[in-house]
């Protein structure tokens, strides 16, 4: 069966791909599994050295790709760009950084010498989301292959282009055609792929089903696994907080990736006695954003993704609305072709309703009141998931001391949530396991080995 590519923002086919029959997927394990044995031993400064040509790459193709990814996700031009840049960007951080984080460490023990080593695992399964159909990819393959590992990549099934072009930076750049493949495959082929021996550990990004999927694969197999899952970012306001600034980055936290991002702000927890003063600027500020096609230039929201997730965040709008929450802004799909969603903003959220529960993936903005900084805590811990979370005030110790009481994996203060290469990502409770980025995401896929000689 093929895979289509679909132009959200038109609802028509922009491509067709050829999905990967068994002796394909049979072809790149094996040339893995060899390609592996060479590309461990490569010098890791002569790997680095190929991170880089990498990097160059992405900056001269930049526009091609962020138009590819515009086309097959719908993301805004401009955020794309941006994306691609990103990815350069973390290509160069590990070429700079790789060898110093892989450098054996000495241990003093009573032994005559003792330290440890870091050693790649293998081919690394990576199945990814369409949301950041690069930055994903890129995310976990710069560290990963900067370590000696080579990776397997299964995209979404919707963003094929975005694979496949991917691939091809890393040939263009010269490397090895084992040392990084895509399989076009369903995701009901990824549990036999995790089976296989050749393949020595796995890292999804997606949203927890599939994590669950994933993990009990890797379960059964006994395989390293690392997931990052989805979010629903608390962004908790104090009272002394600057309204009119706060609406203005709340509005901006919300909207990133026409609202599909995972560490997008998605519960806005507001002091009282400015709750209604802010949730009268964020739907200001979020009205102010232009929606539309995503090639223009002035676009700041575009379509979601697929004809499926815009009904999905309608139906939790819907229903968020009949258990009480009130709609100050949007609530409706758009007319005209195209997945796209109005910039909403949903006030007097309450655990209990969908939009506090659950993700919501799209431009969806639920306002809920906190009492003081505990119950504001409270709230904010009061969700399955872990991922990131934001507080914003003037109190920088009290911010602090809050930032240590959150169940999540990263803490924003006074700035939106985002990644940095330098800095460990990832979450706790349903937003998964594991980190990404800055060492500790290298150290995922490593051998840790202590080596003692008496
Ligand atoms: P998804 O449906 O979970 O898909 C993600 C990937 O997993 C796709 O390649 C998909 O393949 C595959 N997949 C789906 N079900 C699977 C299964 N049972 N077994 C094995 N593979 C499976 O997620 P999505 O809708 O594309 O992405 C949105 C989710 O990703 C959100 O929850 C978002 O928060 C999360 N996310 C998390 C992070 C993070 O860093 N924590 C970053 C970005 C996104 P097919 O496309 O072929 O189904």
């Amino acid at each position: 069966m093929a895979f289509h590519s679909v132009n959200p923002a038109t609802g028509e086919t922009v491509a067709t791909y050829e999905e990967h029959d068994s002796a394909e997927v049979e072809a790149r394990l094996a040339r893995a599994r060899e390609g592996f044995e060479t590309w461990r031993t490569t010098p890791v400064e002569a790997r680095a050295g190929a991170l880089g040509r990498v990097a160059d790459i992405l900056d001269e193709r930049s526009e091609e790709h962020a138009r590819l990814v515009t086309l097959e996700m719908g993301k805004p031009l401009v955020e794309a760009r941006a994306e691609i840049a990103k990815c350069a960007r973390t290509c160069r951080y590990y070429a700079a950084e790789a060898a110093r984080m892989l450098a054996p460490e000495e241990v003093p023990t009573e032994a005559a010498r003792s330290y440890v080593t870091f050693d790649p695992l293998g081919p690394v399964l990576a199945v990814m989301p369409w949301n950041f159909p690069f930055w994903q990819v890129f995310r976990f393959a710069a560290p990963a292959l900067a370590a000696g590992n080579v990776g397997l990549l299964k995209h979404a099934s919707s963003t094929c282009g975005a694979a496949l072009a991917i691939e091809e930076v890393f040939r263009l750049a010269g490397l090895p055609e084992a040392v990084f493949q895509t399989l076009l495959v369903r995701a009901d082929a990824v549990a036999d792929v995790i089976a296989d021996d050749r393949v020595r550990a796995v890292t999804l990004t997606g949203s927890a089903p599939a994590g669950m999927s994933v993990a009990a694969a890797a379960g059964r197999a006994l395989k390293k696994c690392v997931l990052e899952l989805g979010g629903s970012d608390p962004f908790l306001v104090r009272a002394d907080a600057d309204v009119a600034r706060t609406a203005a980055q709340a509005a901006a936290a919300r909207a990133v990736n026409s609202g599909q991002s995972c560490i997008a702000a998605k519960r806005f927890i507001v002091a009282e006695a400015i709750a209604e003063a802010f949730t009268e600027a964020l739907a200001g500020a979020l009205a102010a954003l232009p929606v539309g096609d995503p090639l223009a230039p002035e676009t700041r929201i575009g379509p979601l993704a697929r004809a499926d997730l815009r009904t999905e965040v309608a139906h939790q709008v819907a229903s968020s609305v009949a258990a009480g929450a009130r709609l100050v802004s949007g609530g409706c799909s758009l007319p005209g072709p195209g997945f796209f969603y109005a910039p909403t903003v949903l006030a007097e959220v309450r655990p209990g309703m969908p939009a506090f529960d659950e993700e919501v993936f799209g431009p969806v903005a639920a306002v809920a009141r906190a009492r003081d900084d505990d119950d504001a805590v409270a709230l904010a811990n009061r969700s399955r998931f872990g991922l990131g979370a934001s507080i914003w005030t003037r109190d920088l110790a009290r911010a602090e001391a809050m930032a240590h009481r959150l169940e999540t994996g990263i803490v924003f203060v006074n700035d939106i949530v985002r990644s940095d290469p330098r800095l460990p990502f990832g979450g706790v409770k349903r937003s998964g396991h594991g980190r990404e980025l800055s060492h500790y995401g290298l150290r995922e896929f490593v051998n840790i080995r202590s080596i003692v000689i008496a």
